[in-house]
């Protein structure tokens, strides 16, 4: 059956897609076990043009990608450039640091030379988001073609024209055919692929229950994972905080990319000194928010991706609201084409509530006042991810004590959590395993071969 890519804006068929046969995906693999036999061989200095090349053809497309990214899964535009430049970057990162990452481990014992070589594994098979649909593939892809494995992308359903691109960017960059391919394939066929022998590996970044399938199917096939799943990141605020930019930051880190960021923060905790103030501002704020075509320049928050994204943010806040906790705010009157939903602050849900204990996957925030630090750690752990954290403070005992206490793979200090291809990303409990970026990206899919000469 095809698969249409749909703009949420409109609710118009922008594109149709034919999936890939059993036998297409069959060739896919054959060509990727085929070419790492080959690629695998080849050094770093040949593998680094090849990636600068990449981020050239990256930039080259700002100006028509950006777009048609915006006009498939809705961001604004100046937004979806930016994510093309962040891909350049990651790309320009891994050319450059690969070699210095990946350099042997010298260890003194007893043989004449001992050391750790670090060798790629083969095919690793990414299953990808369509949130951030060209980032979360190349902060993949750079390091594990740098590494010397080739990639295999099944990509979200509603995102195939950016999965479709993405070879390309391999393709006109100069890698050999096999190094990167897109499977146009829906999530029932990724068991197949995982189970497949010329698989080595897969990494997933999504929802819960994708993660926990893939990874499943993964070690029983004693094949090594990273999964980068959900989170309701909390934002801490302390007194010693400058309000007004903690405000800033607070409604830039919960609505970037229409509110749909795993990294979003999406429980926020103010201490009772400075509660009011902050509460005010961060309401007008929030409602200042221009939501509209994501095409149009000064355009905040653009539609949700997906009727079923925007219908289910809907009703948790509905449940939410029935449970206890206050909206701050009427939400302005928004077309009834296209899968839009407004900004919305929820304040004191309880802990029955859906936005105290689930991922809100769109532009609502929850808030509540709390007494002390401990108060908010405390509260802010009571969840089952674990994905980032921010706090907003100058007092460095406060700092110390939110790194060391908050069960989190990130704690950002005034500032929101933003990944950095210099810095490793991943999450703790539910938001996943492994680490993704800087050094520990690119030896997440790499055999430590331990090496001892007599
Ligand atoms: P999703 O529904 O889990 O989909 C993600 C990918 O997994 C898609 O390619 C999807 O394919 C596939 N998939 C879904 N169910 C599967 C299954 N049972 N077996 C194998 N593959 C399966 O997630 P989403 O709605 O696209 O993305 C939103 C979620 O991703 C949020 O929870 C967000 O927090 C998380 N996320 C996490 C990070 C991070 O770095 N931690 C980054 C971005 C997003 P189909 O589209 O064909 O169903």
């Amino acid at each position: 059956m095809s698969v249409s890519s749909i703009n949420p804006a409109t609710e118009e068929t922008i594109e149709t897609f034919e999936p890939h046969s059993p036998v297409d995906v069959d060739a896919a693999l054959s060509r990727a076990e085929g070419r790492y036999e080959d690629w695998r061989l080849t050094s770093f200095e040949h593998r680094a043009r090849l990636m600068q090349k990449a981020a050239d053809v990256l930039e080259s497309h700002v100006d028509d990608w950006g777009p048609s990214m915006s006009l498939e899964m809705g961001k604004p535009l100046s937004q979806a450039q930016g994510e093309l430049k962040k891909c350049a970057w990651v790309c320009r990162h891994y050319a450059e640091n690969a070699s210095k990452y990946l350099e042997d481990q010298t260890i003194k014992t007893d043989a004449s030379k001992a050391f750790v070589r670090h060798l790629p594994i083969g095919p690793v098979l990414a299953v990808m988001p369509w949130n951030f649909p060209y980032w979360q593939v190349f902060r993949f892809a750079a390091p594990a073609l740098m590494a010397g494995n080739v990639g295999l992308l099944k990509h979200a359903s509603n995102v195939w024209r950016c999965a479709l691109n993405i070879e390309d960017v391999f393709r006109q960059a100069g890698f050999p055919e096999g190094c990167f391919q897109t499977l146009l394939i829906g999530s029932d066929q990724v068991e197949k692929v995982v189970r497949d022998r010329r698989v080595r590996a897969a990494t997933l970044t999504g929802s819960g229950p994708a993660g926990a399938s893939v990874a499943s199917i993964a070690g029983d096939e004693i094949k090594p994972t990273v999964l980068e799943l959900g989170g309701t990141d909390a934002f801490i605020v302390m007194p010693s905080a400058d309000i007004e930019a903690a405000v800033e930051t607070a409604i830039d880190a919960r609505t970037q990319n229409n509110g749909q960021s795993c990294i979003a923060a999406k429980r926020f905790f103010v201490h009772a000194d400075v509660y009011d103030d902050f509460r005010e501002k961060f309401v007008e704020g929030m409602k200042a928010l221009k939501v509209g075509d994501p095409l149009e320049d000064g355009t905040n928050i653009g539609p949700l991706a997906m009727k079923d994204i925007r219908d289910d943010l809907a009703s948790q806040v509905e449940k939410s609201i029935k449970a206890g906790a206050r909206p701050l705010f009427e939400q302005k009157d928004l077309p009834d084409t296209g899968w839009w939903y407004g900004p919305q602050i929820l304040e004191e849900a309880p802990d029955n509530a859906p936005a105290a204990h689930e991922e809100m996957f769109g532009p609502v925030a929850s808030l509540w006042k709390v007494s002390s630090l401990t108060d908010a750690i405390r509260r802010a752990n009571d969840s089952p991810f674990g994905l980032g954290s921010s706090i907003c403070t100058t007092e460095r005992a406060e700092m110390d004590q939110a790194i060391r206490d908050l069960e989190a793979g990130s704690t950002f200090v005034n500032s929101k959590v933003a990944s950095d291809p210099r810095l490793p990303f991943g999450g703790v409990k539910t938001s996943g395993y492994g680490r993704e970026l800087a050094e520990d990206g690119i030896r997440a899919f790499i055999n430590r071969k331990t090496v001892s000469i007599a």
